[in-house]
């Protein structure tokens, strides 16, 4: 799609999808927008995978396409504007509109807004925007299922892919509205996941990134079910499904990420997995504060837990280990001394990646009836320091990786080298790393290296043999 928005995830899309598209078939074309968070691009691809298993025909501009589906954002108010903004383009760049995902559940804000759409959808409605599409655009033939790829379509490069394990949400996050938008924790079967990881590896992702509301609380809801894959019981629960896709790690030299856990006891087990190279040492744990009266305002999970000393030892069992994590600052009620206690807390607990955002209000949450408002200039000053402040301890703990090795993943080659992610970094939100010269390489190699240098976020390395 054309639009600024949709930029920063389709072109990948197009270019990888559209040549295996050009059949001459006579086939809907559907465009397709997808915004949000990395969760709602899963939804995109099982779309997305429905809707070629029909027929349709996915196409990368305004013009070629006989529909658009957006998929929305609903949980910033910046987000429910940007995908307002989207359905508009949409909308006038071709008129033909059919809205799902989050914004969706409130088709009314919508619709009063851009009465043409043709339909609205909420989030993990697939049948139903696939119903919407086939209702406004009824295909002329049989749908040809053996054309879709057997890993299904995939919104990011070939060498890597999201594994959601889970839809939905137990906590009660009080700034978020997550879980009165997708619902309660409903855990996927732990033999499905392994199977659908499995699928994608064997048709070439290289790196498996695990995504949930709450990675750690995989499996609750079902009582940890016990399922059989390949022969072996594994609970539904995060444990054994790391040593399931440690299995395709060791087998098949597949990269296993974790992202949004939380710091609960058990995930104390996890650690060892990647000491023992099984999955990626690297811990994405979304900390959002670190004063505890703000912690508790914001009612966040597993905010009693003692996460400083929790990290010294993950850090003695798996001295490799990368922690990410992000932060809100201005919350309300956050008094200065809370925030001077955050960054103190970042000086000690040396977070490798951090990203920062200003508190937003949200429109249905909780935290909008806390007093303590903090004024906007205030938040943007804090959040200023706060970058600061990670820029240093970021600079500080890339600089004692330089003479390390380490794997790299390629993710471009051009005409200057590669460039790539360490183990210790994720695509998209972490940093990269420069393989100067070394243009024989494709994207999805995984080599061998020595960290030469490092500056604010960033490594250069010298591949080594083998
Ligand atoms: S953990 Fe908290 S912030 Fe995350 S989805 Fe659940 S309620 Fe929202």
């Amino acid at each position: 799609m054309t639009s600024q928005t949709a930029d920063r995830v389709t072109p990948r899309y197009t270019r990888e999808f559209a040549c295996d598209l050009e059949l001459g078939r006579d086939t809907g074309k559907v465009g397709f927008v997808s915004l949000g968070c990395a969760k709602a691009l899963v939804d995109s691809e099982r779309i997305l995978t429905r809707l070629r298993a029909e027929g349709y025909e996915i196409v990368p501009t305004y013009d070629e396409a006989d529909l658009v589906v957006v998929n929305t954002c609903g949980f910033l108010t910046s987000a429910k504007q940007e995908s307002l903004d989207a359905i508009g383009n949409a909308v006038a760049e071709n008129g033909r509109v059919v809205v799902t995902g989050c914004l969706g559940v409130e088709p009314e804000r919508i619709t009063a807004a851009h009465p043409e759409v043709l339909a609205v959808t909420g989030p993990q409605q697939y049948e139903q925007v696939v119903s919407a599409v086939r209702e406004a655009l009824p295909l002329k033939r049989d749908a040809f299922t053996s054309l879709v790829p057997p890993q299904a379509v995939q919104l990011t490069p070939r060498h890597y892919s999201y594994l959601k394990i889970s839809e939905g949400c137990n906590n009660r996050c009080s700034f978020c509205i997550i879980p009165a938008i997708r619902g309660d924790l409903v855990s996927r079967p732990v033999d499905e996941v392994l199977d659908e990881a499995e699928r994608l590896v064997r048709s070439g992702v290289r790196e498996l990134l695990v995504v949930s509301q709450d990675t750690s609380a995989y499996g609750v809801d079902t009582r940890y079910d016990a399922r059989t894959w390949h022969g072996v019981e594994y609970q539904t629960r995060i444990q054994d499904l790391c040593e399931g896709l440690g299995r395709l790690s060791t087998d098949l030299g597949a990269w296993v990420r974790l992202h949004y856990v939380y710091p609960y006891p058990h995930v104390d087990r996890l650690v060892p997995l990647m000491a023992e190279g099984k999955i990626l040492p690297y811990l994405d744990i979304p900390f959002q504060h670190a004063s505890p009266r703000v912690l508790k305002d914001m009612r966040r999970p597993a905010n009693q837990e003692k996460v400083l000393e929790r990290l010294a030892r993950w850090r003695e069992i798996c001295p490799d280990i990368a922690v990410r994590s992000t932060f809100i600052v201005g919350f309300p009620g956050e008094t200065q001394e809370d925030f001077a206690f955050l960054l103190e807390w970042l000086d000690e607990a040396e977070i490798e990646r951090v990203g920062c955002f200003r508190y937003e209000e949200v429109e249905g949450a909780k935290a909008n009836a806390l007093p303590g408002a903090v004024p906007a200039e205030v938040k943007q000053e804090r959040y200023e320091r706060l970058m600061l402040k990670q820029q240093e301890i970021s600079t500080r703990a890339l600089a004692k990786r330089v003479g390390r090795t380490t794997r790299v993943i390629v993710d471009e080659v051009d005409e200057e080298g590669a460039i790539g992610r360490t183990e210790w970094d994720a695509p998209q939100v972490d940093g990269i790393t420069f393989l100067n010269g070394e243009t024989d390489l494709k994207p999805g190699d995984v080599v061998p290296v020595r960290i030469a240098h490092s500056d604010e976020y960033d490594f250069w390395a010298e591949r080594l043999d083998g």
